[in-house]
């Protein structure tokens, strides 16, 4: 089965291509669907974007469509930056190093660091059904940034094991991040919706 990934983000579509390629699932990106679609994300939770998302590419390519709505929550900020983590800022912050720079200017002095990465997997299928899949890894806001890998927040976000999600490898992140675990959640969820014949 092959899905177009909906949106833009090619580090997601590389996480997702790799976690994805065991299990015989392919991930198109939606410039090789032939598909243009730019989705307002208007929903109040992950699972709402994630499902607008897949909804609309599903919509405009006529394949079955796979979204990641994700993000960072910290528990001393009440669950912010959530499903705002990508616009956190807004323009004052153009891109993830002024967001996490940001981030940790608002927590400075706080002493509770704990947070927790969401990631909410959707899949919609050409005749209007659709799947969804959560996924969560939790760890600590740091008190500055470490590492080159992976994106956004992970050069100052810290495992419980003192390594910065920034300092694993590829194959490291896609074993344990909260991708891999939405993501492994949505392949039982497949494997069963398609044992049932759709
Ligand atoms: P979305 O495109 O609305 O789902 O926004 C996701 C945003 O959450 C990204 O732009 C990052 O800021 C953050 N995020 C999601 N997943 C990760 C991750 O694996 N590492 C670091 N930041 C992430």
């Amino acid at each position: 089965m092959t899905f177009v990934l909906a949106g833009r983000n090619r580090k997601k579509l590389e996480e997702m291509r790799d976690i994805l390629s065991g299990l015989g699932i392919g991930v198109l990106s939606q410039a090789e669907a032939g598909v243009d679609v730019e989705v307002e994300e208007t929903g109040s939770t992950f699972e709402e974007n994630a499902l607008l998302k897949a909804r609309a590419v599903m919509e405009a390519s006529g394949l079955p469509a796979i979204s990641d709505d994700s993000g960072l929550a910290v528990e001393a900020l009440g669950g912010a930056p959530g499903i705002y983590s990508a616009r956190y800022g807004g323009a004052a912050a153009a891109d993830d190093t002024a967001r996490y720079l940001l981030l940790l200017r608002e927590m400075e002095g706080l002493s509770n660091r704990a947070a927790k990465y969401v990631c909410c997997i959707a899949a919609a299928f050409p005749g209007g059904n659709a799947l969804t899949a959560m996924g969560e890894c939790r760890g600590f806001i740091a008190h500055e940034p470490r590492g080159a890998g992976g994106f956004g927040y992970d050069p100052i976000f810290m495992l419980p094991d003192g390594r910065m999600m920034a300092e694993l490898d590829a194959a490291e992140k896609n074993k344990i991040s909260h991708r891999a675990r939405a993501l492994a959640e949505m392949k039982r969820k497949l494997s069963e919706y398609l044992k049932n014949g759709e």
